[in-house]
């Protein structure tokens, strides 16, 4: 069982700790729903999960661990593990889904915008690096915050669950962890404003150091008399940088960015 050997390019950091692991899937709270998880390796979390969940479904890319998988799978037959890129493969959208994961770190912005972009998943209870948790569930006007931030705190209510310290991890990774929960929220702006609203969020953080005017006026080719205009619509001052700027804030931009 312990003699798969891990493997740095897939991001394989194995958990260890019983208590964590019963701590992340109480927090996740996904008695009775139907779960996907990333990443299962040798489903340290997932023999958690199937024991309250009422199914599971685990996306492992690496193909050494079907032995380890396919062991679990036959005693629980509430369980389903897909060999497949999570970032290459269509989430299903059959059901609604609640996502519980220790992902791979090498990809983890992506697999959070796969989430997002998912409207049938509910929520996500997942355990990236500190750093990155820091980073989500980080405040206006502090270091931390930047467009990731911004955008998911968009999609969905997040809040931190705990850090994790690295010697729960098999191999030790350099870093320490965190688990993080993220709640899908109601949408308040329609598709076509969701796909303006990270492209405002992205271009006003794009160089952390100039004011929000340049860095719109750098993205979208409108003239800064007019971006300021509706920066003053705002109550928004024109030297302000990106990482002053609140969530609503970004909202009310993208809305009256349309009438322009
Ligand atoms: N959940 C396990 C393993 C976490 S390590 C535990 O906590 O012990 C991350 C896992 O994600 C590894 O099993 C790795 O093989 C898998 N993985 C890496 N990239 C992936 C991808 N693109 N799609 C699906 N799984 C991936």
């Amino acid at each position: 069982m312990n003699k798969h050997k891990a493997k740095k390019h897939f991001g394989q950091n194995f958990l260890t700790d019983k208590n964590l692991l019963n701590k992340i899937v109480e927090e996740a709270g996904v008695e009775n729903k139907d779960v996907i998880e990333i990443g299962p390796g040798m489903g340290a979390l997932t023999q958690f999960l199937v024991k309250v969940a009422s199914t599971v479904t685990a996306y492992e890319i690496d193909l050494d661990l079907k032995p380890v998988l396919n062991q679990l799978e036959k005693h629980n037959n509430n369980l389903t593990v897909k060999y497949e890129d999570i970032l290459k493969t269509d989430i299903p959208n059959d059901k609604i889904y609640d996502v519980v994961a220790n992902i791979p770190y090498n990809i983890t912005s992506p697999i959070i915008f796969k989430l997002l972009e998912s409207s049938n998943i509910n929520s996500a209870t997942l355990m990236v690096q500190k750093e990155v948790c820091d980073r989500i569930t980080s405040k206006p006007g502090t270091k931390d915050y930047n467009a990731l931030t911004v955008i998911i705190n968009y999609y969905m209510e997040v809040t931190k669950v705990m850090n994790v310290s690295k010697k729960l991890f098999r191999p030790i990774p350099k870093v320490d962890s965190a688990v993080f929960k993220m709640r899908r929220r109601e949408k308040e702006l329609n598709d076509d404003e969701e796909k303006l609203f990270i492209e405002i969020v992205k271009s006003s953080f794009h160089q952390k150091r100039k004011t929000l005017l340049n860095n719109l006026s750098f993205s979208f080719e409108v003239n800064k008399e007019k971006i300021n205009e509706l920066l003053q619509k705002l109550n928004v001052n024109s030297n302000e940088r990106a990482e002053n700027i609140t969530l609503e804030q970004f909202i009310e931009l993208t809305k009256i960015w349309n009438n322009i």
